[in-house]
């Protein structure tokens, strides 16, 4: 099957082309054809199968007929985060080289005076977080009675983010006439609801099991001592003795430990970015460009930072923390092992609280994941061969990164900066884990450039 089959323009089809993808992946195949011919779609599928271009590409096709009117967006999309937003719009700039259409991204931390004026405009394609969006309908700034598509991506997370109601509220405010096109990487009941609501008779198109972890992906699980510093240290060790290490996420459960293990690095002399849900957009921005560019070669993230970013290639995953929630696992690790290419996720358990964890994942995934090494004996208890209760840390409330909730803070990349990133890596003696750099790959030492 190629991309001309599926019913694409010819302005699309040149701008795959120039991309270089030569076949679609099964959610293109399967769902471009319905949303060409117009019928409502519920697509479950995970980020990393293509799912943005299986809308972007036929959206583009539709918009090529009909214009943009002030102020009424002809099409839009829901993201849950900002960083997802902003990865959408780049997606319809590279498939839209060859249109000329009005893009418009809603999303919070930027003005609302520059986003007010692209709207007076005439928007072809609205790209927004739930709550910015409303904030400017509530304004009375944007009309949506003339969206004739509507996308909802990552509704699972949308979920989890709390963001339903007001989902639930835009499907009411945009026409009943419309087509919506839905996807989300699982079921659970309030989604199931939602889309019995919200689609017309949907395609119901599904390329991977909800709960499946990538194929070319290696897992392991790393012992390591419980106190922080320990683990920090069983980090450092595993990234200096990474085989093909070329760029990794370092996955922490809670912002501040993202923080604090950030510093770490920047004081151990690696070449390391942070992302969480407190930086500003800006400086989120920022940090994951010089990440997907290579600038530096570590990102020390949190979930909800990082869900759904498109890093093509991320070598290795590294869980610094075991993650709550099971299926946060299986999102992680789907940061690698992308489009064929091989990766490596490794987890740090730190005593019994965490070998639990890894049993709520491993019964999640339906595999045993293999210890580096001999596996730990009495020290950790052994629990993860079998199925074992889920830990107490599941009634940890998920953070909520609502950008019109949660108080804006000023927390730019600078809130974390550190005289000694300015300076080449600097090794102190006293530390004998710091002691010999000469083993570390030069491009982990490189010096990392942070506005002041
Ligand atoms: P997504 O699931 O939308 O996040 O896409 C995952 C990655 O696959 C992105 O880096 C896309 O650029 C890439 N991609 C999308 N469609 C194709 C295709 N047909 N062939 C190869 N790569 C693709």
């Amino acid at each position: 099957m190629s991309f001309s089959h599926l019913g694409l323009s010819e302005k699309v089809l040149a701008a795959v082309a120039t991309t270089g993808y030569q076949t679609p992946t099964p959610i293109q195949e399967q769902a471009i054809p319905h949303v060409l011919a117009r019928r409502d779609v519920l697509g479950i599928a995970q980020t990393g199968t293509g799912k943005t271009a299986a809308f972007v590409l036929p959206m583009l096709t539709v918009l090529e007929q009909g214009r943009a009117r002030a102020r009424m967006p002809r099409t839009l999309i829901l993201e849950p985060t900002r960083e997802l937003a902003a990865q959408v719009e780049e997606s319809f700039a590279r498939y839209g080289a060859n249109h000329k259409l009005n893009v418009a991204l809603l999303i919070g931390g930027v003005s609302f005076d520059d986003q007010d004026v692209k709207l007076t405009r005439g928007v072809d394609v609205l790209i927004a977080t739930p709550g910015r969006l409303l904030d400017h309908f509530e304004r009375g700034r944007l009309l949506l009675t003339g969206v004739e598509l509507l996308v909802i991506d990552e509704a699972d997370r949308m979920l989890d983010m709390g963001f339903i109601p007001d989902i639930e509220r835009i499907c009411k405010l945009v026409p009943f006439t419309r087509q919506t096109l839905f996807f989300t990487a699982t079921m659970p009941p309030e989604i199931r609801r939602i889309t019995e609501q919200f689609l017309h008779n949907p395609v119901r198109v599904e390329v991977a099991r909800p709960a499946t972890t990538v194929a070319t992906t290696t897992q392991l699980l790393a012992e390591s001592g419980h106190e922080a510093h320990d683990k920090r240290d069983t980090l450092r060790r595993l990234i200096r003795s990474a085989a093909g290490l070329k760029n990794a996420i370092i996955f922490c459960n809670r912002k501040r430990d993202v923080a604090t293990l950030y510093r770490s690095l920047l004081r151990h002399g690696f070449s390391v970015q942070a992302l969480h849900g407190d930086m500003d957009q800006p400086a989120r921005m920022a940090a994951l460009e010089q990440f997907r560019k290579g600038e530096v070669a570590l990102l020390v993230a949190s979930d909800v930072a990082a869900r759904g970013l498109d890093i093509p290639d991320v070598s290795h995953i590294y869980n610094f923390d075991v993650p709550f929630h099971p299926d946060d696992y299986v999102h992680r690790i789907g940061r690698t092992g992308r489009a064929g290419r091989s990766g490596t996720a490794i987890t740090i358990v730190a005593g019994t609280h965490d070998a639990k964890a890894v049993a709520a994942i491993e019964k999640l995934i339906g595999q045993t994941i293999p210890w580096m090494g001999e596996p730990p004996g009495a020290a950790v208890g052994a629990p993860h061969a079998s199925a074992s209760p889920r830990p107490p840390g599941r009634q940890h409330r998920r953070p909520r990164p609502d950008d019109r909730r949660q108080p804006k803070r000023p927390a730019p990349v600078a809130r974390f900066e550190d005289p000694r990133s300015r300076r080449a890596p600097q090794h102190t003696a006293s530390r004998p884990e710091e002691g010999d750099a000469s083993h570390l790959p030069a491009f982990l030492l490189r010096p990392v450039p942070v506005k002041a």
